[in-house]
């Protein structure tokens, strides 16, 4: 089925090439799992991100394909949420698509890049949400899909891969994922699209362009009022840095919102703070599988940096105590997405969000897989 659709899929002409987010070079479209190759050779590795032509005068995001098979993925609720604080809180409710989680735009994207350029499998390392939905949308594509996941991976989580037909490999840390996926580096059917290298740069380009719409999306929500501040749950950041993205597009000349990053403990924190980006950064979490991980993606950095953002810690108590009062509320998010309530919480009262502002907090990921 995979070389049927491959067909229906079309690259989007104004796209020309993918540039370094840190040196501003050009590579020609194609996919590169390690991002930038000169700063992969400098050491400093960083991720690629699509660049189109200009055109005036025109409104909304482009995106790099088109035609690939849609689960209804994309255009979630931005809910109002009276959690009693004194700034007006909305929560993009990303448990709204397909799988459960915002991954399902990105793997509509990457998928659509693999049909284009003829692969015949998909393969990503995932902690959960990015598997369940990569293998659901290989499966609609009738490509095969193989998730690299860690030995502590819940058992229910690795039967719902499965059920959508995925090969499951599992290593004994999450760090060897990433050493499986690099074999793959150059295949001409197999396509890597979570990252590959050490440090890390992030995942496909082509797949971060996928959350593009989000930004459109709340911008339509708020009747083109651009929130003060949009805060984020991250990891590598491809999610943070894809809204970054997209608010440049639909900001036009106005500042995009500021980014809050949370994150377990302090990594890009500690990178602001003056850390080596580069670095080991210690720190465990138990109840945040999305967001463990002890390295920095440039990405995450830059999307922070560039928006006047900051990053939030919100450590595990904090995070489960919020799960349970969100849940109580009829909010059932993963604590990973939790996490994001919290943050705005802390950030209020630390006075690092003002009173009276219009906050969006990134909901990523329905709570009930996690059951
Ligand atoms: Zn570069």
């Amino acid at each position: 089925m995979g070389e049927t659709l491959s067909r229906t899929v079309t690259q989007n002409p104004d796209l020309r090439s993918l540039e370094c987010i840190r040196c501003g070079g050009h590579q020609p479209v194609g996919d590169h799992p390690r991002g930038c190759p000169s700063c992969l050779e400098n050491g400093t590795p960083a991720n690629l991100a699509c660049a189109y032509v200009p055109r005036n005068g025109t409104s909304g995001v482009p995106l790099p394909y088109e035609g690939a098979p849609s689960l209804g993925e994309g255009g979630t609720p931005l809910l109002r949420a009276d959690l009693g604080g004194d700034v007006d809180l909305r929560l993009k409710w990303e448990g709204a698509n397909p799988t459960g989680s915002h991954k399902d735009r990105f793997s509509a994207v990457v998928v659509a890049r693999a049909l284009y350029a003829g692969y015949e499998t998909v393969a990503a390392a995932s902690s959960g949400n990015a598997g369940v939905s990569l293998a659901a949308y290989c499966a609609r594509a009738g490509l095969g899909c193989e998730i690299a996941v860690a030995d502590d991976t819940p058992a229910h989580v690795l039967t719902l891969m499965r059920d959508l037909g995925a090969d499951v490999v599992s290593f004994p840390e999450a760090g060897l994922r990433w050493r499986h996926l690099a074999a793959y580096l150059g295949s001409r059917t197999v396509l890597p699209v979570t990252n590959v290298p050490v440090p890390p740069v992030g995942s496909s380009a082509f797949g971060i362009e996928g959350y593009k719409p989000l930004a459109a999306e709340i911008l339509a929500e708020l009747a083109d009022r651009v929130p003060d501040w949009v805060v984020v749950p991250a990891s590598r950041g491809d999610l943070v840095w894809g809204l970054y993205l997209g608010f440049r597009e639909v900001c036009g000349t106005r500042p995009v919102p500021r980014l809050c990053l949370v994150e377990p403990f302090p990594r890009v924190a500690a990178v602001l703070r003056g850390d080596d980006p580069h670095g080991h950064f210690p720190g465990a979490t138990a109840v945040m599988p999305s967001l463990a991980g002890n390295t920095v993606a440039l990405q995450a950095v830059e999307a922070v940096r560039r928006s006047a953002g900051r990053a939030e810690v919100v450590v595990d108590a904090a995070a489960a105590a919020g799960t349970r009062r969100l849940w109580r509320s009829g909010l059932p998010l993963e604590p990973s997405s939790a996490a994001a309530v919290v943050a705005v919480d802390q950030a209020c009262g630390s006075g690092a969000i003002a009173p009276g502002s219009v906050v969006v907090a990134v909901a990523t990921a329905h709570g009930l897989k996690g059951m």
